[in-house]
């Protein structure tokens, strides 16, 4: 072929592409950079909606005429279907949802806000339908469904009972209340989170004083200056003045550096009593969700919303409730030593006889910088992102045989921005392609939603018109500091283990050995099970030295990471954990009491202070309204589920433990590859397909203890809340 010949093709390729709708494009690598929002999203929703309800249409017609003549409907004839369903119509929509997380836009929130509520309508009709329900009812109790396999038969159960959560069994006056009441709910829980960011928005703090500002960071001085500059345009990091907020980002740095007591007490209270008085009270919005649970849990037949949210868990809640007052009774007293503790070094240092709870993660800081002498600044200069991510792709090829090369060509238009790269998972050898990573790992402020992620794009299954499988795609969003001039993006220890917790996510997806949508990859597994995948890899960090020291090395110089500091870090690992398994201990409770018997006639902060009491090892102030900022529960998907992040972390624990059992797991190579191999074809290779307690025993070979939790005891996730 000439070489014009050959151009006029590609042009031809390139035209007609230009041509369709890549929202409406089944690949496996979609063409994000194609997107034109204006031009593609609504006619792209639109038409998968349209064709939805004709094909829903269809297979509850088949399912009626079917059923009427007293026939069970076979497994093919009702989940591939279904499958084709949930992807076509999800699919544009999961797309434009993904844009908006990573490119956001006014245009997309437009469209997507347009769109959202006609989404909405549609999964409800589908998960309320009655034929399609009855007929999955029938599969079950037919001889056939003995002869499924295990992960079919998880997804009958599992389509059974998530309808008959959504209400499928009602009808009449209690099916019209049901609807209601989760219309109503889904307001509620926008408006937690509006009252949050209005709250937020509507309180600051302005300092003009130098001396008051004395230790925060330059980098928070700077946002803060930022800030003011709205009402003082000349306003500078170094002379201010500078506005405070109770943005994660402002009120953290205060409180754990600054060193005029005063402001840390003013921040301290505006974040213990935000969005609780006022035009954004949450009080009223909480009482009237609690409320409206229980009576949606009473209209599916459970005596409250706690069963409701038990009903799709691996754990059941008396399990929880003894697994927390199991670490309950090590982590008090612990939390109590940790107290004294504290209360001993601020008196040394400062001669504070009388420490209150803003000058507690200050002197906390303050002792741990004594302690250990890690400065976190420089130690970044240890951890280039380039080399970083080296280091954890050998880790992945060592223990799943899993190599994790630059995808270059396979997926010319799916990077969204400059930044995106896109990997190729193969097999060790690299002949076998097992599927994607598209990783966007730099902060694009205004652009991109703070924090980290992981999220299935495409979904590994079997497609049976082309006999061959469509291959799995994982996201990575992460806000690492962007590479400057001549220096590559330095990352801190807790940004690594932010990276290596999202890549284990990524890598269930991508491993997934199933071949149907429902349980493949991330999709099917229980809540609480979903974030041992990715705790697991952390420990890595924390605890193979071989690991930490394959990337740990100067920027510059490639000097490895000093022993010293080495040490140090180990020896911080267990610094104040009964302080921080208490907080995620009440937490977990907190939630699980106001879900499980809650009457409209309660005083919430009662609850509140009296279970405050017993978990924790000193009161909250008495004006103390957290409650009123917990969006896990309330706004986010968490009710009566908070405890995961404490259930998926001791099975986690459990199976790293695996690796340090006869105390040569790690150091042997051979052994840790073979325990990795075990890891893989059970943790990731199953999946949804499997029960969760059967995976870890199919990898453990017993059931989880917590004996390994309270061993590695890594609970971090509270400070983000206290
Ligand atoms: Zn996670």
């Amino acid at each position: 072929m000439t070489n014009a010949a050959r151009v006029s093709i590609l042009h031809k390729v390139l035209l007609h592409d230009a041509e369709s709708n890549p929202l409406l494009e089944r690949t496996e690598l979609p063409r994000f950079a194609d997107v034109k929002v204006a031009e593609h999203a609504e006619p792209a929703v639109t038409k998968r909606l349209e064709e939805g309800r004709v094909q829903l249409q269809k297979l509850e017609k088949h399912c009626s005429t079917e059923l009427a003549k007293g026939r069970t409907i076979p497994y093919n004839e009702l989940v591939p279907p279904l499958e084709e369903l949930y992807e076509d119509v999800g699919g544009p929509m999961g797309s434009l949802s993904h844009l908006k997380s990573v490119k956001d836009s006014k245009e997309l929130r437009e469209v997507i806000m347009k769109l959202e509520p006609k989404m909405i309508t549609f999964w409800q009709e589908l998960s309320q339908s009655k034929p399609v329900y009855d007929a999955f009812v029938k599969l079950k109790a037919d001889a056939s469904f003995a002869k499924l396999s295990t992960a079919q038969k998880r997804i009958v159960n599992k389509e059974i009972n998530d309808r008959r959560l959504s209400g499928v069994g009602l009808s009449g006056d209690k099916a019209k209340e049901f609807n209601e009441l989760q219309q109503r709910q889904s307001e509620l829980r926008t408006n937690f989170s509006n009252n949050v960011m209005d709250a937020t928005g509507a309180w600051n703090h302005t300092v003009t004083d130098k001396k008051r500002v004395k230790g925060i960071p330059d980098r928070t001085l700077a946002m803060a200056a930022q800030k003011a500059q709205v009402q003082h345009p000349k306003a500078t990091a170094a002379d201010g003045p500078w506005m405070f907020t109770v943005d994660y980002v402002l009120v953290f740095p205060v409180l754990k550096f600054a060193e005029d007591r005063a402001l840390r007490e003013t921040m301290f209270h505006a974040l213990a009593t935000l969005a609780s008085s006022g035009k954004h009270n949450n009080v009223p919005v909480i009482m009237e969700l609690l409320e409206g649970r229980q009576r949606s849990a009473e209209l599916l037949d459970y005596s409250c919303y706690a069963d409701v949210s038990f009903a799709s868990k691996m754990a059941t809640r008396p399990q929880v409730h003894s697994l927390l007052d199991e670490l309950q009774s090590s982590a008090k007293p612990a939390a109590k030593k940790d107290m004294e503790e504290l209360e001993a070094f601020a008196k040394k240092k400062d001669n504070v006889t009388d420490l209150k709870h803003w000058d507690r993660v200050f002197y906390a800081e303050q002792m741990q910088k004594e302690k250990f002498g890690i400065d976190e600044e420089e130690l970044r200069k240890y951890f280039a992102l380039p080399t970083v991510l080296d280091g954890l792709f050998a880790l992945s090829l060592q223990m799943f045989d899993a190599k994790v090369t630059p995808a270059d060509g396979d997926a010319p238009r799916t990077a969204w921005d400059k930044e995106v790269k896109i990997y190729k998972v193969s097999s060790g050898d690299g002949k076998e392609v097992k599927g994607y990573m598209v990783l966007d790992l730099y902060a694009r402020p205004g652009q991109k939603r703070a924090g980290a992620w992981a999220n299935p794009m495409t979904t590994r299954r079997y497609l049976p018109g082309d006999k061959k499988l469509q291959r799995p795609v994982a996201t990575i969003s992460t806000n690492f500091p962007a590479p400057q001039k001549d220096t590559p993006s330095l990352v801190s220890l807790s940004e690594i283990h932010t990276l290596f917790h999202e890549f284990g996510h990524a890598i269930q997806h991508v491993l997934t050995r199933q071949n149907e949508t429902a349980v493949s990859g991330l999709n099917g597994i229980e809540w609480d099970a979903v974030e041992i995948s990715s705790q697991f890899m952390e420990y890595f960090i924390s605890y193979d030295k071989d690991t930490l020291y394959s990337f740990a090395k100067h920027y510059k110089t490639g000097e490895p990471l000093p022993e010293k500091t080495y040490q140090s870090i180990k020896d911080s690992l267990n610094f104040r954990e009964g302080t921080q398994m208490s907080m995620s201990l009440f937490l977990s409770k907190i939630d699980l009491r106001l879900h499980e018997k809650f009457d409209k006639n309660e005083n919430i902060n009662d609850i509140y202070m009296s279970l405050a009491n017993e978990v924790l090892p000193s009161s909250p102030l008495p004006e103390d309204r957290k409650l009123c900022s917990f969006q896990h529960i309330f706004a986010g998907g968490y009710a009566s589920g908070y405890y995961s992040y404490i259930w998926s972390e001791v099975l986690s624990a459990d199976a790293f433990s695996a690796f340090e059992e006869d105390n040569v797991g790690l150091k042997d190579k051979h052994k840790m590859q073979e325990t990795g191999h075990r890891y893989r074809d059970t943790f990731l290779s199953e999946g949804g397909g499997e029960e969760p307690a059967q995976v870890f025993k199919d990898f453990r070979g017993r059931a989880p203890s917590s004996k390994a939790l309270l061993h590695y005891s890594n609970l971090e996730m509270s400070l983000l809340f206290f």
